[in-house]
């Protein structure tokens, strides 16, 4: 069907110059350099200085190698919230951070360094580790701005200046000043391989395969004696005189033996004598049946008899020439396993270490920084202690001290950076005190305080904080800030006048931390500074480094505080989930044991990114996508859209259909928009809300809906919510509803007639919204959209105004009767899509329709009658009032349409499932009579019957009069 070329041109047809194909991958630079150029960022804080502030405090991800898909979500995700913000009116400035010292880059630069590693002088080293964290930070901002994330980017905070090093000595003065700094030999999590100790963020779960053994300590004769006495007195017959009478302890570190020191009995444990005829077990009364069974011990069982009776007896050591006590230990011994009686060495173990302080054990722990036994253990010494598990073994087995081994996988901590396993070992370390003035106490309450979203975090950290140990601040190696305590070479007492501590942090805000390694500890310190306590002239600094999560903990202070661009504390804090255990534990201790409140009002996680099976990305799994290769192909904005399609609460799926997904939803969201610009290309830019068709108002109505829904869903963070509105909007709402019933307004009417400004204008309303709408998200298209938009507006799409639901325009009645009519076209579209399968027509203009309606629609519809080809698209439409006696052709197709009022409409833009009675509907399909009129196709008995204009219809001719 070709149209006469000469009607075509008085057609008002769609034109624009907004391409149909995004390119995105290709475009997007081009965007960021124009939003560069224009300093659009820059625009944006200006406009709302003086307003209300919202914070975002980034937390700083390590500067070290390519972003990867975790930080594309976090850094996707912030910018979002900080451009609806912006859009809001909030002063919210977007100040990105990195963490710059630590153990991986410091790994880096010494394996780059070889052998000379070792012999490197320290400020050369630190040199090379500071080039090689600018390095990274300077392909980390590029990688991060090519995701279209406005923020300061050229002036960042790191946490290696000068400014934010002096900041992290001046944060850890305020901790010695009030006393929470103390120096102690204490088990840590340790690395032999790293040679470092580990904080709790630093080690990661797995599995791992470790010797399973039941090890007999021989209770010394003596004690044996006591016992029988104690037995006697509760009137237990039982004589144990002459009697070999062992405690069962069962562990997983044979290892740990040579340092072992006590053996505990649990309080609240029952335990039981198991006579075998040739020695005697002590043995937790729960426990007896399955140890018979795992280690095929029969016997006769005497008891039960309570821990204590055994306190203060005195044990062998199984194969060493010593003595182990038998304490009692707490809560941490239970008979759910082993045997209810546990080996203590208070150098390798929290609980061990603890029981140690408290019966006064030696925190002894003879393995060296390489997990290697040292001298004091002379059998085993410089084998390493797993290694040294088998020997252990077998000399427990030559001993006549092993009662039973096997293997067991279980779960154990690994090291973060090399992966491998750690120990528990007791070495000197600085601490921060977790009850020191209730430091711990204080950080529980203020958890209370703050917004967790999802809720969930809140129960997460609490228990962490509540169970977490004291805080292991120091660490052996180079590149970090030094732990700045200074003692006195006689009597080592630590310099503390508060002067001189004030001081020390000046030296390092004007100089860095070098300082404190390129000056003897003498300079560090006022001239002729004297020790207090003997008088002294000569003083040791220390050598030893803060942890890393210092360094970030504190940057409520080093930025949100010290920034002039920021405020404390911050509005949000939005991370990973791991982050519970990581910056937002670490900064909630900073802030609480400095100012004593948290550092943020809520905080935000999000999940992992996972493959579209749900399995996590690794390297060997061969799973791993990454953001370089999607913005490549598909474009940063695909990125985008994905991270706020996906519900990030969870952990996020990605893989190539998931992203095709995105691209068909991104295309329709872009086609809407096209449409709506291609026409307005003669939009005269005026008012024309006066000339509203009933339509046009439930557009409109509906348009105040999304607005409202979208801001709640932004407001909760809800980014899906977001999505999916806006993508049901244009594909539900106008692409199969109103943009196609419209086509035929805007087309055929004359240009300004009032009912074609009319939807132009609402056309314009749709477009300006929702480009803004969509703008924290879709940043690039929206940006784009609002450079093709006619009529004035600021220069970008992010120094205009978030939109506002506009009261006036809702009309929930409205909504409701046109729930009933887009019910009805849906049961007309079924007939016609039969009748044009059947080839009885062809364009829906080709039909006549006839409506049987049951009485119950005669009000509501009839009022539509000469609406209702317009809303089929179709030529003709005829109803019948379906009385009593009415017979329904039998080639009719039927249907139900539910009526619905406004009670049903929950909320805005919100239709309740409908829950009253539908009613029949039957459509028949016939040919429209008459003739089909050249230039709108509407099939017309009048077409013909104009002299002048033959092939037209009276609609058609009259417009071109
Ligand atoms: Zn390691
Ligand atoms: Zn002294
Ligand atoms: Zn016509």
């Amino acid at each position: 069907m070709s149209m006469p070329k000469d009607y075509k041109d008085t057609l008002n047809l769609p034109q624009t110059p907004f391409p149909m194909k995004a390119n995105l991958a290709q475009k997007e630079p081009d965007m960021l350099r124009s939003w560069d150029e224009g300093k659009v960022y820059e625009k944006i804080q200006l406009k709302n200085k003086s307003n209300g502030t919202y914070v975002l405090h980034d937390g700083p991800p390590y500067a070290n190698g390519h972003i990867h898909m975790g930080h594309a979500l976090n850094k996707i995700l912030k910018d979002i919230i900080v451009k609806v913000r912006s859009m809001q009116g909030f002063y919210s400035p977007y100040v990105p951070g990195w963490d710059c010292h630590g153990l991986p880059i410091e790994l880096q630069v010494d394996k780059n360094l070889g052998d000379k590693k070792e012999k490197i002088d320290i400020l050369l080293k630190r040199k090379l580790c500071r080039e090689y964290a600018a390095k990274f930070v300077d392909i980390q901002r590029e990688e991060f701005r090519r995701l279209g994330v406005f923020g300061d980017w050229l002036s960042p905070y790191l946490t290696m200046t000068n400014a934010y090093e002096g900041a992290i000595v001046g944060e850890f003065m305020k901790f010695v000043k009030g006393g929470y700094v103390e120096r102690r030999k204490k088990p840590v999590h340790w690395c032999p391989s790293c040679v470092t100790a580990l904080a709790e963020a630093e080690v990661e779960y797995a599995d791992k395969e470790s010797p399973s053994i039941y090890v007999k300590f021989r209770l010394l004769d003596e004690s044996v004696k006591k016992l029988d006495k104690k037995f006697e007195e509760r009137g237990m017959k039982v004589s144990l005189s002459n009697r070999e009478v062992c405690l069962v302890v069962w562990t997983t570190t044979p290892w740990t033996l040579p340092a072992n020191l006590a053996v505990a009995m649990g309080a609240g444990i029952d335990y039981c004598l198991l006579d075998t005829g040739i020695e005697v077990y002590i043995i937790a009364k729960e426990r007896i049946r399955s140890l018979e069974e795992n280690l095929s011990l029969t016997g006769e069982e005497t008891g039960p008899f309570p821990g204590e009776l055994l306190y203060g007896t005195i044990a062998a050591h199984p194969f060493l020439d010593r003595q182990s006590k038998v304490i009692m230990g707490d809560e941490f011994i239970t008979a759910t396993e082993g045997t209810g009686i546990v080996h203590i060495a208070p150098g390798h173990g929290e609980d061990d270490y603890k029981a140690g302080l408290r019966y006064g054990l030696d925190i002894y722990a003879p393995v060296d920084d390489k997990g290697r036994f040292t001298r004091e253990v002379p059998e085993f010494e410089g084998q390493f202690v797993f290694k040294a598990n088998d020997a252990i073994i077998e000399t427990l087995k030559k001993r006549n001290a092993l009662l039973g081994v096997e293997k067991i996988s279980h779960s154990y901590p690994h090291c973060w950076r090399c992966k491998k396993a750690v120990i528990f070992r007791a070495t000197e370390q600085w601490f921060i005190s977790m009850d020191k003035s209730e430091l711990r106490q204080r950080c529980l309450s203020e958890i209370d305080k703050v917004n967790w979203v999802p809720s969930w975090g809140r129960e997460r950290i609490y228990g962490m904080v509540f169970n977490r140990p004291d805080w292991c601040i120091s660490r052996q190696r180079s590149w970090g800030v030094p732990i700045t305590v200074i003692k006195c070479d006689a009597c080592g007492e630590f310099v503390s006048d508060h002067a001189v501590l004030d001081s020390i942090v000046r030296l390092v805000e004007a100089n860095g931390s070098d300082i404190w390694f390129a000056k003897q500890a003498e300079d560090l310190l006022p001239p002729g500074y004297q020790c207090k306590k003997c008088g002294h002239l000569s003083f040791v600094k220390e050598l030893d480094i803060l942890d890393v999560w210092f360094d970030s903990g504190v940057s409520h202070a080093a930025v949100l505080e010290k920034d002039e661009r920021l405020s404390w504390p911050g509005d949000m804090y939005l991370e990973g989930s791991d982050q519970h255990r990581g910056w937002f534990q670490s900064s909630l201790i900073a802030s609480v044991g400095a100012k004593n409140a948290a550092p943020y009002r809520t905080v935000l996680t999000h999940g992992f990114v996972v493959d579209g099976q749900g399995k996590k990305m690794s390297k060997s799994l061969g799973n791993v996508v990454a953001p370089q290769d999607i913005i490549k192909k598909n474009g940063a904005e695909i990125l985008r859209l994905w991270v706020a399609a996906e519900d990030y609460r969870d952990d996020i799926r990605i893989s190539g259909e998931i992203i095709d997904r995105l691209v068909e939803a991104y295309r329709k969201i872009r086609n809407t928009a096209r449409f709506l610009l291609g026409n307005l290309y003669d939009y005269d830019g005026r008012d024309h809300s006066e000339h509203l068709l009933e339509i046009d108002r439930w557009a409109m109505s509906r348009l105040q809906s999304l607005v409202k829904k979208v801001k709640e869903a932004y407001g909760e963070f809800d980014f899906h919510q977001v999505y999916h509105s806006i993508h049901n909007f244009c594909i539900l709402d106008m692409s199969s509803f109103y943009l196609d019933i419209l086509k035929d307004r805007l087309y055929t009417f004359k240009a300004d007639s009032p009912e074609r400004r009319a939807g132009q204008w609402v056309l314009s309303q749709i477009l300006s919204v929702m480009t803004r709408l969509m703008a924290p998200v879709l940043s690039f298209t929206a940006e784009e959209i609002w450079g093709f938009m006619p009529g004035k507006k600021e220069e970008s799409v992010f120094l205009s105004a978030f939109p506002k639901v506009d009261e006036g325009l809702l009309n929930r009645a409205l909504e409701a009767r046109w729930m009933t009519l887009k019910g009805l076209r849906d049961v007309v579209n079924q007939a016609l899509e039969l009748k044009r399968a059947e080839k009885f027509i062809g364009n829906s203009l080709e039909a006549r329709i006839i409506l049987y309606l049951e009485p119950q629609y005669h009000d509501s519809i009839k009022q539509y009658n000469d609406f209702l080809a317009t809303l089929f698209i179709v030529s003709q439409v005829e109803i019948v009032e379906n009385i009593e006696g009415t017979t329904v052709p039998e080639d009719a197709h039927h249907g139900e349409v539910g009526l619905y009022d406004e009670s049903l409409v929950a909320s805005p833009g919100n239709i309740k499932p409908y829950a009253g009675a539908a009613h029949a509907v039957h459509v028949v399909v016939e040919r429209a009579s008459g003739r089909k009129c050249e230039r709108c196709w509407n099939w017309s008995e009048a077409v013909g019957s104009f002299a002048d204009t033959p092939e037209l219809c009276d609609r058609c001719a009259h417009t071109l009069k």
